[in-house]
């Protein structure tokens, strides 16, 4: 099966790049902060690339044109993921 790659969100740290150590910091004027350090697995990015099942990119792409709506209010791409039947009923 063939698969694309896409960026998403690191599954490492959720998104938050970067990851509170146990260490206590005091900053120049006093105040005092948890240090944090940089996801290892995104290098502090928060974003992973990752290669997913064609099918399942489609799957996914269905899903966003659902969220916004009519998927035909989404042009061709909408159009396109619609199945045969569907496209019948809009002759
Ligand atoms: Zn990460």
């Amino acid at each position: 099966m063939d698969k694309v790659q896409i960026l998403t969100t690191c599954r490492a740290c959720g998104g938050k790049a970067y990851l509170p150590t146990n260490e206590v910091m005091t900053s120049a004027d006093g105040h005092t902060y948890i240090r944090r350090v940089p996801c290892t697995a995104c290098a502090g990015s928060g974003r992973e690339t990752r290669w997913i099942d064609l099918r399942d990119f489609v799957r996914m792409l269905n899903a966003i044109a659902m969220e916004d709506g009519n998927p035909r209010a989404n042009s061709d791409f909408g159009l396109a993921l619609f199945d045969s039947k569907q496209k019948e009923n809009i002759k």
